[in-house]
């Protein structure tokens, strides 16, 4: 049976001793897990969290990856630079990149096929703004976003998880209902089967505030399979209780 995915983002927060702390926190209340569990890092803490995460049950992520193989792109981080710290996730496409770093979604499709030739399974953000909601364009919104990245991925979709992650949600303390993320999740899932037939075992995560207060009924609908947890993610208390609604 698909197991469920807890992927914590922790964004541009963190430091070595506050890592340390946080990860030592999560380690002594996690026990073994019959969920999945990622911590998505800044790169810099990457070298400090796989030592930490070593032999345990958390799977070392990173935030976003270049779309090219090597070469002369200053300040960029390549897919096999990330393997070498032996991380297993990596988010692709966050809203915040979108936003910030004009990020397209042939861009965003470009990063998860070099995040899957490099043994990565990205975790491919989509999501509508408040303005598309209100509009009527959630639907539009998010097959657009999904339709990209299937274009360029459709032989291996199976191997990506897919988070939805509404931009009204994210970091604002409004999380969607458990029908509106429902609804989403499903229609999502319908894409994928389309695609690939096995949209069954393809993991369809939620973020957006989600807490230890709102986790276990966002959880428990059909079509979310974990979460993307930005905030929450950064209090071990919170986290382990997401986690622990998660298994
Ligand atoms: C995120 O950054 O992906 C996220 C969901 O953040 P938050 O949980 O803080 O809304």
């Amino acid at each position: 049976m698909k197991k469920k995915l807890i992927a914590g983002n922790w964004k541009m927060n963190g430091s070595l001793a506050a890592n340390e702390a946080l990860v030592k926190g999560l380690l002594a209340g996690l026990g073994s897990p019959a969920c999945q569990v990622a911590l998505c890092v800044p790169s810099v803490y990457l070298a400090q969290c796989q030592a930490l995460v070593a032999g345990s049950a958390i799977g070392l992520g990173a935030q976003d990856l270049s779309q090219h193989e090597a070469g002369a792109f200053t300040g960029e981080i390549s897919g096999a630079m990330l393997q070498e710290f032996s991380v297993r996730y990596c988010i692709v496409g966050h809203s915040e990149r979108r936003q910030y770093h004009f990020e397209t979604d042939a861009l965003v499709a470009a990063k998860v096929q070099r995040a899957l030739a490099c043994g990565i399974t990205p975790i491919v953000c989509v999501g509508e703004t408040l303005a598309e909601r209100e509009a009527g364009k959630t639907e539009e919104v998010v097959k657009r976003q999904l339709a990209a990245v299937i274009h360029v991925n459709g032989h291996c979709i199976s191997e990506v998880v897919v988070a939805y992650e509404p931009v009204w949600a994210i970091g604002t303390g409004k999380t969607a209902s458990t029908e509106q993320a429902q609804q989403v999740h499903a229609l999502l899932r319908q894409q994928l089967q389309a695609a690939s037939n096995q949209a069954d075992r393809i993991q369809i995560i939620y973020g957006g505030s989600m807490n230890a207060a709102n986790a276990a009924q966002l959880l428990a609908q059909p079509d979310i399979d974990g979460g993307l947890v930005g905030g929450a993610a950064l209090k071990v208390s919170d986290f382990l209780s997401i986690i622990a609604s998660a298994c």
